[in-house]
């Protein structure tokens, strides 16, 4: 008979000698097939439907062409990617990203993840990502209209309320989806909820804004909770200086944790009276200003630029990774660890590389992996979806009472999952187990497909 494990080496060696050269892709897949030897020695049935086999493979992938025309006159050409992941539990669901390193191993990592992401959240929504390399850095409003329009002329005809919903994710937000909104709408000729993030004037849910924010220090409640501890007095790093970021940021302040540092792609601003969430939501929303301008404008604060330091250096007793992926890697991880840190939850896809996970949990820090602690925001991306469906908006209050329900209801299900496969605190496995056992458990029942 073959073993979990076996299976499991036999299966990621195929996904090896197929998909090589997509190194983040590798990467996501690898920390979820860790913890899922396991499950097949419980469940052979799984085994003998080879589904792991099927889930690593996209459902779909579509790759296009985006061209359009710049301020200049200029003809400019970006690649568009849509990964259709799985539908194995509700349409294809999940975000664009607009940044020059993506490629088909970002978008692929990120939709992989996204199945199991999904899954926890328990709404019926499947796993898909989508984005160009496209960078929105620099860009006119028109710019960023043109490239959106040409965007969804493509996309449009892969999507749908019922077939996949695409939201936002790095360098998409409130702007962009109307803008392919806007697009849709035309081409379509119907009013629906093809897309969640949408603004409040034509069909958003109240609260998705800060939902992932919010989410990921809900789910750093629960994790503090269980070693007895709450964020009262606790010193914080968010790095990061998006949507994700700002409303961690904006919600540790609120239950009492004081955030020191945030920073961008150019560095990082250290500020020891803790941070002007408002001051930074100008700077970054309204303005799109660089992260410098914090500094220039707080007096005690002070920027650090790429280079000459990393936001980890510091000390910290939490710390929320809400920029992007492998932000910290093993040496990085150390110093955390180091400097005290006790938890760690993450607010971005896949920031901490396999050996920093190793190093958290070795320590004993209470980590919350991204598909379970960044879950917030898809899940309320669903309850937009179900708003539309309805055609009637719910209250702030209702929208962020599901969403802390959610969280909890997230990690409860991780830690009784770490608990039930022998690993109890082990949130990177509980969350990969309670993920993928729902949509093996569809697959399974709806046959070879
Ligand atoms: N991009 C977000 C994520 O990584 C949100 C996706 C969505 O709302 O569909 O989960």
């Amino acid at each position: 008979m073959t073993t979990g494990k076996q299976y499991v080496d036999s299966v990621f060696e195929k996904v090896k000698a197929q998909n090589g050269h997509e190194a983040e892709f590798l990467q996501a897949v690898e920390e979820v097939f860790n913890s899922l030897i396991p499950v097949f020695d419980k469940y052979p049935k799984y085994i003998e439907e080879n589904i792991l086999e099927r889930m690593v493979e996209p459902e779909r992938i579509v790759s296009f062409r985006v061209p359009w025309v710049d301020d200049k006159g200029n003809v400019q050409v970006n690649r568009g990617f849509r990964v259709q992941f799985s539908s194995a539990i509700g349409p294809y669901k999940g975000g664009l990203r607009f940044h020059p390193s993506v490629n088909q191993s970002i978008i692929k990592f990120l939709g992989f993840e996204q199945i199991f992401k999904n899954s926890l959240t328990g709404q019926p929504i499947g796993g898909g990502k989508g984005g160009s390399n496209f960078d929105p850095k620099g860009k006119s409003d028109n710019e960023i209209m043109r490239f959106c329009q040409s965007f969804m002329t493509e996309l449009s005809k892969h999507i749908g309320a019922d077939t996949d919903v695409p939201a936002g994710d790095i360098g998409v937000g409130g702007r962009e989806i109307g803008y392919l909104y806007g697009q849709y709408k035309r081409l379509r000729n119907e009013y629906t909820g093809v897309l969640t993030g949408k603004g409040l004037t034509y069909g958003g849910s109240l609260a998705r804004t800060e939902a992932t924010g919010y989410g990921a220090v809900y789910f750093a409640e629960q994790m503090l909770k269980a070693r007895g501890e709450n964020f009262e007095g606790k010193i914080a790093l968010v790095s990061g200086s998006g949507n994700v970021a700002i409303y961690a940021t904006e919600k540790l302040h609120a239950l009492g944790a004081k955030v020191v540092a945030v920073s961008d792609s150019s560095g990082y601003v250290y500020d020891e009276d803790g941070i002007d969430v408002e001051l930074l939501k100008d700077i970054k929303e309204v303005k799109r200003a660089r992260i410098v301008e914090y500094a220039n404008a707080r007096p005690n604060a002070k920027f650090i630029p790429v280079g000459e330091g990393s936001i980890w250096d510091n000390k910290a007793d939490l710390a929320f990774p809400c920029a992007t992926q492998n932000e910290i890697n093993e040496e990085q991880a150390k110093t955390l660890v180091a400097n005290g840190v006790i938890a760690v939850s993450e607010g971005a896809n896949m920031p901490s590389t396999l050996e920093a996970i190793d190093v958290f949990l070795n320590a004993g820090v209470s980590f919350g992996p991204a598909k379970a602690a960044n879950a917030g925001g898809v899940a309320v991306s669903a309850l937009e979806m179900a708003q539309n469906s309805q055609r009637t908006p719910w209250s702030f209050e209702e929208v962020d009472a599901k969403l802390y329900d959610i969280m909890k209801g997230i990690y409860e299900n991780s830690a009784a999952a770490a608990k039930e496969f022998g690993q109890e605190g082990n949130l990177v496995l509980g969350a990969n187990v309670a993920g993928f056992l729902k949509v093996a458990e569809a697959m399974s029942a709806q046959g070879v497909v």
